[in-house]
């Protein structure tokens, strides 16, 4: 078995992007997007500043987030330890672009596909190097085995010091760096160069830092990258809300249940599959629609890859669905013993289907701040608001039992959202998670967190809710503002999260 990895020499790299032009000709790269690129730092202070380049692509990593995520096994790595791809597969879900810590995958604009560097695997498989190689006019991209001792690449890896971007992410990158500045490879411990210099210029997709999130210690600048897109965008933050509310309506009308009001019809026979089955489909017309390739949602099923969380969470939201259908028809048949026996199975895919996108946003090895174990908890409160608040605003039209138990879920869930996002924000522990955490509190989602999750979210729905168990007037109507408060309020928090979470800039 071989093991092919990249060596960068960096020592004798003049940043001629002769390898960036040779891959963009070999595999017809369109504009706007790269396989490989030269990234550019400025370092010191004129006159003792100087320009140092790197070269950046796939790692083609051991231990491969990518392939783990990818719901279709469209990233799979071949017996001589290439991290390919196979464009007939992809979904264009862009979860891959979240796993890599690296930002070494792209959506194509012509393919609809994610794409990366694949080492030139045709070129290999005919006992050719890869085009970068054979184009750099200073030899300084070196590959072959990394498992043979006598191997070049094996011999200097061995008598230099290498380096490795983001060794701290346990990704195991087959792609070394000799010579290279610390600097180069972390992107946190750069600035970007925004003021339009010539051959200074990072793109538009490129997002600044926050004001004020940069860290103390940079003394360099990023002059040129790649795109930093972030793939998941209002179609996600609404997926999070839709499939709060399915999973919450599942979860309390469980609670309903158990507190004996399974032969209420109209509110515990019929409502929770109704709600949560409307908001199960819009869940997933969500999670098809946010495809680069809606036509092919149905690989998740048809060629699935079971170690990834969006094709478990696939056969999850399907299970949510049959027991919806069954609540229905137990709910029309007036089959109270048949509710009682779906309760438990309603609250256990609630559970499942309002948690597993910890899991989901777990193998996102790209994404610090996503990175908690607290995710899960919040995940699971915040769908005990959703499905509270479902209830509540339906008591406006129709008697849902039990109206004060339903305040005191929505009160105890917005007390716990609250308790466990403080602890998370305090809490992070990566320079990433850091600067994502700035970006939501103090940077460009600052207004959504505070003014929506905080203020609307939980000061406004714990207050109303408090004012009505404690006998305010209209108990009704305030226990229904508080519910749209708070699911308005999520809507916004999951919003900051999920864009803070892909800000931050990894190449
Ligand atoms: Fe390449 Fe990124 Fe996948 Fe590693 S995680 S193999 S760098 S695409």
């Amino acid at each position: 078995m071989t093991r092919l990895g990249f060596l960068i020499d960096q020592d004798t790299c003049i940043g001629c992007h002769a390898c960036t032009v040779a891959c963009k000709s070999e595999h017809e790269v369109p504009l706007g997007v790269n396989r490989t690129w030269v990234k550019y730092i400025e370092k010191g202070t004129f006159p003792d500043a100087r320009r140092l380049f790197s070269v950046m692509r796939c790692n083609h990593c051991d231990d491969a987030p990518c392939m783990t995520i990818c719901p279709t096994g469209a990233l799979f790595r071949r017996d001589d330890g290439i991290v390919d791809f196979d464009t007939a597969s992809c979904i264009g879900c862009k979860s891959c672009m979240n796993a890599c810590p690296y930002d070494a995958l792209y959506m194509d604009p012509e393919e609809h596909t994610a794409q990366k560097c694949n080492f030139c695997a045709h070129r290999v498989d005919v006992g050719l190097e890869p085009s970068c190689v054979v184009v750099c006019p200073t030899q300084s991209i070196i590959t072959g085995d990394l498992d043979d001792p006598e191997s070049r690449i094996a011999t200097m890896i061995a008598r230099n010091g290498v380096r490795v971007r983001a060794p701290e992410q346990g990704t195991r990158p087959k792609l070394f760096y000799k010579g290279a500045d610390e600097a180069s490879l972390d992107p946190h411990q750069t600035v970007i160069a925004d003021d339009g210099m010539l051959w200074a210029e990072t793109t538009r997709d490129h997002p600044t830092l926050p004001a004020g999130t940069a860290r103390d210690d940079v003394t360099a600048r990023t002059a040129y990258t790649t795109a930093h897109p972030m793939p998941w965008r209002g179609m996600v933050t609404a997926y999070l809300v839709t499939k709060a509310i399915a999973a919450g309506a599942l979860m309390v009308a469980a609670l309903l249940v158990l507190l004996g009001h399974a032969d209420v019809r109209a509110a515990v026979g019929l409502l929770p599959p109704v709600v949560a089955g409307a908001f199960t489909f819009a869940t997933g017309v969500l999670l098809v629609a946010d495809l680069k390739q809606p036509t092919r949602f149905l690989y998740i099923l048809t060629r699935p890859n079971w170690s990834s969380w969006l094709t478990r969470g696939a056969v999850i939201l399907s299970a949510c669905a049959a027991v919806e259908a069954a609540w229905f028809v137990a709910g029309l048949a007036d089959a109270d013993s048949a509710i009682r026996a779906l309760a438990g199975a309603g609250l256990v895919v609630g559970a499942a289907t309002a948690g597993y996108t910890a899991f989901l946003f777990g193998q996102c090895e790209g994404r610090d701040l996503w990175q908690t174990r607290l995710l899960l908890p919040i995940l699971l409160a915040q769908a005990a608001v959703a499905g509270a608040s479902t209830f509540l605003v339906a008591d406006l039209f129709l008697a849902v039992p039990s109206p004060d138990a339903l305040r005191w879920v929505l009160l105890a869930g917005v007390g716990a959202t609250a308790a466990l996002t403080a602890t998370e924000v305090v809490s992070r522990s990566t320079p990433q998670a850091d600067l994502a955490v700035q970006a939501m509190t103090r940077g460009p989602y600052a207004t959504r967190f505070w003014l929506g999750g905080v203020v609307l979210g939980h000061v406004v729905a714990a207050a109303l809710a408090a004012v009505t168990l404690s006998g305010g007037p209209a108990p009704t109507a305030a226990s229904a503002i508080a519910g749209l408060a708070a699911v308005a309020g999520l809507a916004a928090f999951e919003d900051a999260f999920v864009r803070a979470g892909q800000s931050i800039p990894l190449s």
